[in-house]
């Protein structure tokens, strides 16, 4: 089939999306921040087949995120080492880490625990803003175009590979495996990012996404299942509905803000700026999120925090 050209608005979300959106990337990078990094080891660890992790880990590398090096203690071996730019993944981590832990808590021996080393406490990470320190509430959000508010052409190749529909995470120790169903699919992805943009209805979300409606339908309706919408008929015979996050869908938009910083940062390839500004209404500054532990106040970096996974054995991030 011949795809046409198709153009977006520039968004940093759609852009990080497009990097490491892909549910089997999202996965590699964590495996990678948890200590596994040979091909072996990820093998076992995410139940995906040969082929299709080293599809991925080879665009990983091509955008950045891995670099391959021979294993320092086995020099016949390679091992898949983070970069400066996926080590700033890291706050999407642990956001994504928060919002797992409050929606769908796992069993003791799944439980993530984290440990400030600069405080010496155990630590629950916060979004908060950095001009008045309060949390961030996606509520309390207003968007302005950037410098950068223009369209993007949009890579085919990225579009085939992260259409697939949403399934479920195999990886038996991904810690945020139903994060990981929502943002892991494209449309899904995207359709939850315009919603914290105040849109509600079918034909709304369906002008801004280059998407059949067959396929908008379906991502809608897994989203109503898993809690992200509620609906509201606004209009009988026929009937329509229109779409409210729900709390724990709000609750998403820590993770979101952070992606949305990260493509920012490291994904703006016509170097024209910020596609979109935020303010933060609470104190109508430029809203710049950062995360912090919720102890002494300080941002977290991924070598000041120890985490352990279930009761035993203390691992370090990155
Ligand atoms: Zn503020
Ligand atoms: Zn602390």
């Amino acid at each position: 089939m011949l795809l046409e050209p198709l153009t977006t608005r520039a968004s940093s979300i759609t852009r990080a999306l497009d990097q490491i959106g892909d549910k089997w990337c999202i996965l590699i990078i964590q495996e990678v921040f948890w200590g596994i990094n040979s091909f072996s080891g990820m093998l076992e660890a995410m139940g995906v087949s040969r082929g299709v992790l080293s599809n991925r880990l080879k665009w990983l590398q091509s955008v950045g995120c891995l670099r391959k090096r021979a294993d320092e203690e086995n020099p016949g071996r390679q091992v898949y080492h983070l970069t400066r730019k996926s080590i700033d993944l890291y706050h999407l981590a642990l956001m994504a880490v928060q919002w797992e832990e409050k929606h769908h808590p796992p069993p003791a021996a799944g439980r993530v625990h984290l440990f400030h080393s600069s405080c010496g406490h155990p630590v629950s990470p916060r979004l908060r803003c950095s001009s008045c320190r309060r949390d961030v509430d996606g509520r309390d959000v207003e968007y302005h175009p950037g410098p950068g508010a223009t369209r993007d052409t949009r890579d085919k190749k990225v579009r085939r590979r992260s259409s697939l529909p949403a399934s479920d995470v195999p990886s038996e120790h991904s810690v945020y495996r139903n994060l990981i169903n929502l943002v892991g699919d494209r449309w899904t992805a995207n359709v939850i990012a315009l919603a914290f943009h105040g849109l509600h209805r079918f034909d709304e979300f369906h002008r801004e996404l280059p998407v059949a409606t067959n396929i908008l339908a379906d991502r809608m309706r897994f989203l109503v299942e898993h809690g992200i919408f509620a609906t509201e008929a606004y209009q009988q015979r026929p009937v329509r509905y229109a779409y409210f996050l729900t709390d724990k869908g709000w609750d998403l938009f820590p993770y979101f803000l952070s992606l949305l910083q990260w493509g920012d940062k490291w994904c703006d390839p016509t170097g024209a700026g910020r596609p979109m500004c935020l303010t933060h209404t609470l104190c109508g500054e430029n809203l710049h999120g950062e995360v912090v532990c919720d102890h002494c106040g300080e941002e977290l970096r991924a070598h000041h925090v120890d985490f352990t996974i279930g009761p035993p054995k203390k691992h370090r991030l990155a």
